[in-house]
């Protein structure tokens, strides 16, 4: 696991831009899913995209509604994520949102990035990660 003092992967900074720790962003909703959901989709995407740093299968299969959830999420070692840009955050209605963002990786030493657009669900007080639709290439 990571020291308490490893900056988030997501890459969130406070209101005054000092960069967040894990356990001060994405961490209190990864290591505590049960009792600390995340309270809004924004949060809940990083920290998702903070779970696929840290190979944190359990928590992407625990935040993925269920009529989409995958059996598994298999992990590729070759690639790395690199950092996150959020895009956009919409909000329509108090159990709807989509997060737009982009995502870089290198994967067998070439660059990438993942644009998408992410629509989440808010069921019983939980956000879910609702499916994606990925965006033309930049
Ligand atoms: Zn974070």
């Amino acid at each position: 696991m990571p020291v308490a003092a490893q900056l988030c992967p997501c890459g969130s900074v406070s209101p005054k831009k000092v960069p967040k720790t894990f356990e001060q962003c994405c961490g209190c909703y990864i290591n505590a899913f049960d009792t600390t959901p995340a309270p809004d989709a924004l949060s809940l995407m990083r920290s998702r995209y903070t779970a696929y740093v840290l190979d944190n299968e359990a928590y992407l299969l625990a935040t993925w509604a269920s009529e989409h959830r995958p059996a598994s999420v298999s992990s590729d070692e070759k690639l790395k994520w690199l950092d996150l840009t959020v895009k956009k955050y919409q909000r329509y209605d108090e159990n709807s949102s989509t997060v737009e963002f982009v995502a870089r990786y290198r994967q067998d030493g070439k660059g990438g990035r993942l644009h998408e657009t992410s629509r989440f669900v808010r069921r019983a007080g939980r956000w879910y990660y609702l499916d994606g639709r990925e965006r033309d290439p930049l």
